[in-house]
């Protein structure tokens, strides 16, 4: 168990991160009091592992994450003394929730011609395509194409409800789900951020460690469900600096309880 006096699950994209410019510029003196008072945040995602390594050195956080949407649960650098983020270990996942990518890949193959309009998913895209569509750094698109679960795609033109009902049960018969990102659709099995963050409040902190989640998508709802304290983004006021007035009054809270 991690010693920790509460624990602050946070998507990235729109919520932590500016959905424009991935600043986290305003929150960072709000970050930095979480650490100070040993609040651990734990980046919960749809990035990849990759990505997420890289977000933990920028943010400067020693943290576990869970990357994918809820595929993965990487339990950090903390577990036991043991540095698993360290370059000599490597990290591999501590807990598994989902299929493989090449099972999610080859059932859009599969569905290709039975699906209306036209599926541009990460592995047909080059590399410049998905910096066009994301606005990542050449080195951060190098990492989001390393993907070991979840296939985000683009889907054009935007479905009807009809033709969304009708390709989620074609993807279902494959044990596959398909979801509303903040910038894309992501399609993989039937997991959810939520199962990941019952797993490591339960597997990595203890019993009633107060917990707080903040999301801005349909992704997001099961996770802010599965805590004390669940935070949605509102659409025009989504990002960094909400992030910083919600995690301040609620750590506020926490030491009036006291
Ligand atoms: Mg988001």
């Amino acid at each position: 168990m991690l010693s920790v006096r509460a624990v602050i699950f946070t998507d990235m994209d729109g919520t932590l991160l500016d959905h424009a410019d991935y600043s986290w510029a305003p929150a960072k003196k709000t970050l930095a009091r979480c650490e100070r008072e040993g609040a651990m945040v734990v980046p919960t995602s749809s990035k990849t592992r990759a990505e997420l390594m890289l977000w933990l050195k920028k943010l400067s956080l020693r943290a576990p994450i869970i990357s994918e949407n809820g595929a993965g649960a990487f339990p950090g650098t903390l577990t036991e003394g043991v540095k698993l983020f360290s370059d000599e270990l490597g990290c591999e996942p501590a807990m598994v929730f989902c299929v493989p990518i090449e099972r999610v890949r080859a059932a859009i193959e599969a569905l290709r011609d039975k699906i209306p309009g036209e599926i541009i998913n990460f592995g047909r895209m080059t590399l410049e395509e998905i910096i066009e569509h994301t606005g990542l750094s050449h080195e951060e698109a190098l990492l989001a194409a390393e993907r070991d679960f979840d296939e985000p795609f683009l889907w054009k033109p935007e479905p009807t409800s009809a033709e969304l009902s009708e390709v989620s049960m074609h993807f279902a018969e494959y044990g596959l789900v398909m979801t509303r990102g903040g910038r894309f659709w992501h399609l993989m099995g039937g997991c959810d951020k939520s199962v990941a963050v019952r797993w490591m409040k339960k597997t990595l902190f203890a019993p009633g460690t107060p917990t707080l989640a903040l999301g801005d998508a349909p992704n997001d709802m099961g996770m802010l469900a599965a805590v004390d304290k669940g935070v949605l983004m509102d659409e025009d006021d989504r990002g960094p600096k909400r992030w910083a007035r919600e995690v301040s009054l609620w750590l506020d809270g926490l030491k009036e309880k006291k």
